[in-house]
């Protein structure tokens, strides 16, 4: 054993604990598989935890086993990149910008979808809340967020043999997690605390690292507080009203006190959605304090902020009633000097109105410099929604703009499909992701042939099946049924999948596929040409209908006649979308308009080489251009539900039989399907450089982030 390869191992180590705490491996396959080669087992039992691997292998192990050289310089080689991405000078920001700002972004939510490992989000939000701040570290945005750590996550899903949602809590083990607390020079958390009611609670925080961003976790389950004080961050919208209001004063009141104890004094504070709006208030405390009167101060506040709307219905704004906010927020009214009146009118339309509940959106557009919807139709909505708020008779006058969202396109990509990637452009594409003269080369067969994105879509088709056969087998074993009879029986290699993934809210209209069960039962069943389904997503616990949307649909892969060709996957997340948005060939999204107000999971599959089939709502309105997918519907709605949704799930068995189903099998004498192929150049080339979060994160940057104020 000489000295030196002693010393390489010994720095390779350090490197995996730099590695293991900072979530870019999450996007960087290569990186994924040192943690899976270091232990498999921790690995797939750990629902993929870098960290948990690391720490589950004792330090001789590892300098006995990267002294295997191969081993090494493979690690070497990754850290390498690692380190050499945390030190990239000349990013899209820094030259963006000329290399003289001196700003910094804070971005609240309540929620970020990070990695499966990590279960603080629900849905989209979290979900976009995640991709934004891989993309602002891949950018160089100086960028922190903001959100709670939520201790018991959000639930775990399970299906009893009668198809009714369970939910589980698992705790999140932290010591394993790649959260770390933040503590001062001698070790000790570093706490702060906000006024709830007449009580003072008590929060540390942890600190997780995205590449070059950094998210700030807070947490109140200290020993100083009242126990059920303790419990307010422990579930993703967890409890009732209360500890709804109580967890919003902790992200937002809490979340700038606890950026001024590391003394961060960000420049712009976004808001994802409304519930961290409470941090306005605290910023117009801290001006208070120094001596400001309240118009100045409020103007003040209005220029660092900045807010995203995402809810296209007035019913899904969080509001509080007088009374509750009056209880709640009595302590920290009083720190700020306001009267209860003066405190209720900042989340009032109509500030005089003594029964108007305080609701936070108002608040985070009363106070904001500027708002966004996020597609160009929700952005429409929410200038009606709100246009008497502002008090402008015309909506076009409203305030309220829209950036259209996106996803972290090398966050979603499978290794199969990063490798197709890298052979057809190379392997610098990754840098030009939103660079449309990049994706306009998809359509030159002399690139990348038929053949190839055949074989690529074939080979996606069966890792996805082996997965799902995989998953129903822990399913089947549950239930004490024989799985090795049935196993090959589900799901067709070769047969047209389509995917439907998303939480089980009712608008999401899971069910409406199979309105006309025996057509739906003849589609699936042809011989020649078969069809099959995909489900998979959550109901939120309170809600029965949507527990009972699920029922209906593991009922129906139950039936004989579409046994192993209707598949309802359990406990959807990130895991789970990553294997559906890659496999299937068809993404289904039939949301009832103008409900959804983005969407993102089919922009997911579009650089896999799946088609988009949806209704023309969210961002599937502004991305469909007529060759590049399918819309169901106009480009309109009625007002009548039900009328609505019978021309919806029309004009679906109408497209699927006539264009779907017909273009899939259309094969020609090498087997391939030519005009499908042609459709998904078209979806490559025209959405894959816009419906990404590096687009996205640029146009918050120069339209909200650093405009000149
Ligand atoms: C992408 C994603 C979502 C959001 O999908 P929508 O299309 O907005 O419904 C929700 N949950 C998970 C796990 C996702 O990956």
């Amino acid at each position: 054993m000489n000295a030196a390869i002693l010393e390489r191992t010994e720095q390779a180590i350090e490197g995996l604990y730099r590695l293991a705490y900072n979530l870019w491996w999450t996007w960087n396959p290569k990186a994924q598989d040192v943690f899976k080669a270091l232990s498999e087992r921790k690995w797939r039992s750990s629902n993929h935890n870098a960290t948990a691997v690391l720490l589950s292998l004792s330090r001789q192990e590892l300098r006995a086993r990267l002294c295997e050289l191969e081993f090494l310089e493979w690690i070497e080689s990754v850290i390498g990149e690692f380190d050499a991405y945390m030190a990239k000078e000349d990013t899209w920001y820094a030259d963006h910008t000329g290399g003289i700002n001196g700003r910094m972004i804070a971005y609240f939510s309540a929620e970020f979808g990070l990695h499966e490992c990590l279960p603080i989000y629900s849905g989209g939000l979290g979900i976009l809340a995640g991709d934004h701040t891989k993309s602002a570290s891949d950018l160089g945005l100086p960028f922190i967020g903001v959100s709670l750590f939520y201790r018991n996550g959000y639930f775990q899903q399970m299906l009893s043999p009668d198809g009714w949602q369970h939910e589980s809590y698992p705790l999140i083990d932290q010591k394993n997690s790649p959260a770390k607390l933040v503590t001062d020079e001698n070790g000790n958390a570093i706490t702060a605390t906000v006024e709830i009611g007449h009580s003072i609670v008590s929060f540390h925080a942890y600190r997780l690292n995205v590449g070059r961003a950094v998210i700030y976790l807070l947490d109140t389950n200290r020993p100083e507080n009242d126990l059920h004080y303790r419990e307010i961050t422990s579930r993703v919208y967890g409890g009732d009203s209360t500890t709804r209001v109580m967890q919003e004063i902790i992200l937002g009141i809490g979340g700038v006190r606890f950026l001024r104890k590391l003394d961060r004094h960000p420049t712009v504070y976004h808001m994802n959605e409304g519930h961290s709006a409470f941090l306005t208030l605290e910023l117009l405390r801290e001006k208070l304090a120094e001596g400001r009167n309240k118009e100045e101060a409020d103007e003040a506040v209005r220029r660092e902020c900045v807010f995203t709307t995402h809810t296209p219905v007035p019913a899904g704004h969080d509001r509080f009633t007088p009374d509750l906010l009056d209880h709640l927020m009595l302590g920290f009214r009083k720190s700020l000097g306001l009267n209860h009146q003066e405190l209720m009118a900042y989340g009032r339309e109509r500030p005089d109105d003594d029964h108007e509940t305080f609701c936070m959106t108002v608040l985070a557009l009363r106070m904001s410099r500027t708002a966004n919807g996020v597609s160009e139709l929700h952005g429409r909505i929410s200038r009606e929604m709100w246009s008497q708020f502002y008090g402008k008779e015309d909506p076009a006058d409203v305030p309220i703009g829209h950036i259209t969202n996106g996803v972290h396109t090398l966050g979603w990509m499978a290794q199969r499909t990063r490798q197709f990637w890298h052979k057809h452009l190379g392997v610098k594409w990754i840098y030009y992701l939103k660079k449309e003269a990049i994706w306009k080369q998809v359509s030159d067969p002399e690139l990348i042939p038929d053949e190839e994105i055949w074989a690529l879509r074939y080979g996606l088709r069966r890792d996805l099946i082996e997965y799902v056969r995989r998953m129903v087998r822990h399913q089947f074993h549950r239930t004490g049924a024989d799985f090795n009879a049935v196993q090959d029986s589900i799901l067709n290699p070769d047969a047209l999948t389509i995917g439907f993934g998303r939480r089980f809210a009712t608008y999401k209209r899971a069910p409406m596929f199979f309105r006309d069960f025996n057509r739906v039962v003849d589609m699936i069943n042809n011989t020649d040409r078969p069809v099959q389904l995909l489900f998979a997503g959550k109901a939120h616990p309170r809600d029965d209908m949507g527990k009972k949307f699920i029922q209906e649909i593991v009922g129906y892969g139950k039936n004989p006649a579409l046994f192993g060709k209707v598949v309802f996957l359990e406990n959807y997340d990130i895991n789970v979308a990553r294997h559906m948005i890659s496999g299937v060939d068809v993404w289904l999204n039939t949301p009832r308009r103008p409900m959804e107000a983005s969407g993102t999971s089919g922009m997911k599959i579009v650089i896999h080489g799946g088609l988009n089939l949806s209704i023309q709502d969210g961002w599937w309105r502004e991305g469909f251009d007529g060759s590049n997918g399918w819309a169901i519907g106009e480009d309109a709605h009625s007002d009548d539900q039900e009328y609505q949704d019978e021309q919806d799930v029309l004009r679906l068995y109408e497209l699927l039989e006539q264009q779907v189903i017909p273009d899939f099998y259309d094969r020609d004498e090498f087997g391939q399907p030519r005009k499908w192929i042609q459709r998904i150049r078209k979806s490559m080339e025209t959405l894959i450089p816009r419906f990404n979060t590096d687009r996205m994160v640029s146009e918050y940057v120069s339209r909200y982030y650093d405009v000149n104020q």
